[in-house]
């Protein structure tokens, strides 16, 4: 049984013995409130592996991480894809389907430097984790369609957009992904922080194993990567892409 449906079924239980034992209907109101809590926890935590059992670090002895770009290809795709190539770094990126319908020679160009290619959704519509899941199968397999013309071979890597995963979600990818990519290290790069805020984020408490999330979208992302390129190498790290790695498995 699935974590959601367990805990359902706990709240379900408590409400109706509270119901049953005569207790003010307060307590049941504050149990149904508590339950919501838990879900909007769920939906929007990835890590929380309720809806949709997902990766958010991997098991690693050497000093590595895994860099990873949503949102493109877009136009500071090109520039990344120098940087890591000239710093020797591989790293996952997650795409939107109609963006590389508009943008084949750069979609190609990441996996001929060996990195991931991904499923981000066809559209990354701000109400995807809304849509119901036969939309969410038909984006998610279309996207895929593009993503397998390029490798050669079944794509099973997802990463849900916003990272939000809900019973839509989770019944939408059944069948089709065998790895949801979440992340450890969020950057927030998207936000209005200055790039040194969000080096900091990054930085301050670097560990192997660790998935970093950037965006190919965000402003600074260029000059954000050339500085993390630095700052690994300091430190005696490198960044892999997901797909090499033998041991990848869900964190829960
Ligand atoms: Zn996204």
């Amino acid at each position: 049984m699935s974590r959601f449906y367990t805990i359902t079924l706990l709240f379900v239980m408590l409400a109706g013995a509270l119901f049953v034992s005569g207790l003010s209907v307060w307590y049941v109101t504050l149990t149904i409130f508590i339950y919501s809590l838990v879900m909007v926890y769920a939906s929007a935590y990835i890590g929380s592996g309720f809806y949709a059992k997902a990766i958010c670090h991997f098991q690693t002895d050497a000093r590595e991480v895994a860099i990873t770009f949503d949102d493109g290809p877009d136009e500071k795709t090109e520039q990344i894809l120098e940087l890591l190539k000239e710093a020797g770094f591989k790293a996952s990126f997650f795409c939107i389907g109609q963006k590389m319908e508009k943008h084949p020679r750069l979609t190609e160009r990441i996996v001929d430097d060996g990195h991931l290619l991904g499923n981000h959704t066809w559209s990354h519509d701000s109400m995807f984790p809304l849509f119901l899941p036969a939309r969410i199968n038909q984006e998610l397999v279309r996207t895929n369609n593009i993503i397998e013309q390029h490798i050669g071979q079944a794509n099973v890597f997802f990463r849900p957009p916003y990272g939000v995963t809900n019973p839509f979600v989770s019944r939408g990818i059944r069948g089709i992904f065998q790895k949801v990519i979440g992340w450890n290290v969020r950057s927030l790069d998207t936000t209005n922080r200055s790039k040194e805020q969000v080096l900091h984020r990054i930085t301050k408490n670097l560990q192997p194993g660790q998935i970093i999330l950037l965006h190919d979208t965000s402003q600074f992302v260029v000059q954000i990567l050339q500085e993390l390129i630095i700052h690994l190498k300091q430190e005696g790290y490198t960044s892999v892409a997901l797909h090499h790695m033998k041991d990848l498995n869900s964190d829960r």
